[in-house]
């Protein structure tokens, strides 16, 4: 199946391979497992990609599971906005969307079994001293005190933490593994520690909750999780993932798989940091169309596919790497070049009067939307006496290197229109050019002038009386430094004061009545979307998705 794909196969794809191969598994199923406490970003777009890629891929299921150990952190509109996510992302998880919180009976269960087993113990030392005990790099740790207690005393402490008669740091459950371990996370870990905290999904009914470590492994054995693909900073918890699935009586023996983090240059992907822009209201909301995140890229006109096709272009890799922003950029501009419908927006008029048409004459230009996409329809451009062009289309004067642009006694060609030619122009008392004066060469709708003068250039355009005037927000990056999340300065102080600048343009009438979400490109301008909540026929605001060719002088 993967021989078929002009990639190459990924580490990850090996394995499953030789696990087909072996007879060890014959039904592929992965997870992919958010807390949720934030929205997605990005680099979670990559875990997901990857994790339901290799479902599909191999005839697999791929669940969603949140992650919600923690009560304090996690809230019900980041479970609403992740699910929106990974679905509008174009995936579906297997069957109803599981928690980490609907295993904690059995988890509890399992943290008896390794009381009973001796193999774990309440511990009473205070968050200071267990942190002492536990040495570092260098130095090995120290057994506690509270080790050897016997399994009876373990097993009606554990009970009374349940029960909520200890304060929060009183006490915790940990198991017994090395305190002398090179490896930090097998020093006696904790696995249940007392939170007197509502949870979203279990309410009150626990004051205890299990680690990440504890839950995690043991969530994935009970969902049948066969290749369980984390990032890699979890790699030196895997010995710990495997000790708990050969101490415990799990119904399946799934194993954790690394690989590198998404990183982006001229990006923050933390939701850390994320959140701090939000709250700091550096940025408008998670969905902010400046912001890394699956909603922002959303409202910035960023589409599923465009995203997909870059996260199928990374390598699934051993180690962390950084990604230029360009690249992200060349896939969305590739699938919008290819999909996106194409209108017209003036942004900088300059009003034309075309001399030898009637004051009232109008006429409709029927046009499709996409040359050889009739499924994307067609719509009626209004052709008038007057009408507005870029100012920067026209020149006062003749040069060779504006030599497709109008100028008196030169044409132009109206995109989609016909042939003008320009008579002359008028100017304000500053100097500036405020009008042309044209005349229109008949015959020219479609075909070239009878006369043989054809046009050097295309402009776009829209009529006076017919252009509907929309907001136009143009974003730019939310950082002017490669590198904001390099710690060596704040992130916040590398923020780019232009990232969002509103201004103005006069759209085609047919604009004002585009479906919000939908992607155009404004002829010459750049890429546009309909903003997914501000946009109406009676206020029009369109977001810039990206511009047109890749702007070098930002790649610094
Ligand atoms: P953050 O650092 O943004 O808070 P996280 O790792 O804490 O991210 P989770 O909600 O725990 O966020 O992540 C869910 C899944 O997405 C995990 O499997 C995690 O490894 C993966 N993931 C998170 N960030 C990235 C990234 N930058 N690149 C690839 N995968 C990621
Ligand atoms: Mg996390």
């Amino acid at each position: 199946m993967t021989e078929e794909k002009a990639k190459p196969v990924n580490f990850i794809e090996k394995i499953i391979n030789e696990d087909i191969a072996s007879g060890k598994h014959s039904n592929i199923v992965t997870r992919f497992p958010p807390e949720p406490n934030g929205y997605l970003h990005i680099g979670h777009a990559k875990s997901i990609c990857l994790n339901f890629g290799l479902a599909q891929q191999f005839g697999g299921q791929c669940n969603l599971r949140f992650d919600d150990t923690n009560p304090e952190k996690e809230e019900d509109e980041y479970v609403q906005s992740i699910q929106d996510d990974v679905r509008w992302l174009g995936f579906q998880w297997a069957g109803e969307v599981r928690y980490t919180s609907d295993y904690f009976d059995q988890l509890h269960a399992w943290a008896i079994d390794l009381i009973n087993a001796g193999k774990a113990y309440v511990c009473d030392l205070s968050p200071e001293e267990a942190k002492e005990y536990r040495g570092n790099f260098e130095t090995p740790g120290k057994n506690s005190p509270f080790r050897d207690r016997s399994i009876e005393e373990n097993l009606a402490l554990f009970e009374k933490m349940r029960a909520g008669e200890f304060d929060e740091g009183a006490c915790g459950l940990r198991v017994k593994i090395d305190m002398a371990s090179p490896n930090m996370s097998m020093r006696d870990p904790y696995i249940y520690r007392i939170k007197k905290a509502t949870h979203h999904q279990t309410g009150d009914k626990w004051c205890i909750y299990p680690s990440y470590d504890f839950a995690h492994g043991q969530s994935d054995a009970i969902e049948g999780i066969t290749h369980s693909v984390c990032t890699l900073e979890f790699a030196d918890h895997r010995p710990l993932y495997d000790w708990f699935i050969e101490n415990l009586e799990t119904p399946a023996e799934p194993h954790q798989y690394e690989f590198g983090r998404l990183n982006i240059n001229y990006t923050v992907t933390s939701k850390r940091k994320l959140r701090a822009l939000v709250e700091g209201k550096v940025v408008a909301g998670w969905d902010d169309p400046r912001m890394p995140t699956i909603s922002g890229m959303r409202r910035r006109g960023y589409t599923p596919t465009a995203i997909r096709n870059f996260c199928d272009s990374l390598a699934v890799a051993k180690t962390d790497g950084t990604v230029d922003v360009a690249q992200l950029e060349f896939f969305i501009r590739d699938d919008l070049n290819q999909n996106a419908p194409r209108a017209m927006c003036v942004i900088n008029p300059l009003k034309v009067v075309i001399s030898n048409l009637p004051a009232d004459y109008e006429e409709n230009l029927t046009v499709p939307f996409l040359q050889d996409h009739a499924e994307l329809g067609e719509r009626d451009i209004p052709f008038t006496n007057e009408i507005y062009i870029d100012q920067d289309d026209f020149k006062e004067e003749y040069s060779k290197k504006f030599k497709k642009k109008f100028c008196v006694g030169k044409r132009i060609r109206l995109r989609h229109g016909y042939v003008i030619e320009a008579d002359g122009f008028e100017k304000d008392a500053e100097g500036n050019i405020i009008q042309v004066n044209a005349s229109l060469i008949e015959n020219t709708l479609g075909c070239d002038p009878e006369d043989g003068d054809k046009p050097k250039g295309v402009v776009h355009w829209v009529s006076t009386k017919h252009a509907i005037e929309a907001e136009l927000r143009m974003y730019n990056r939310l950082f002017l430094d490669a590198n904001p999340d390099s710690g060596k300065k704040d992130f916040m102080e590398c923020l780019n004061p232009e990232s969002l600048i509103v201004t103005k343009g006069l759209i085609e009438p047919a604009l004002a009545h585009a479906k919000p979400e939908t992607v155009f490109q404004f002829e010459r301008e750049g890429y546009y979307v309909a903003d997914r909540f501000d946009h109406n026929s009676d206020k029009p605001v369109f977001n810039l998705t990206i511009g047109l060719r890749e702007d070098k002088s930002l790649a610094n």
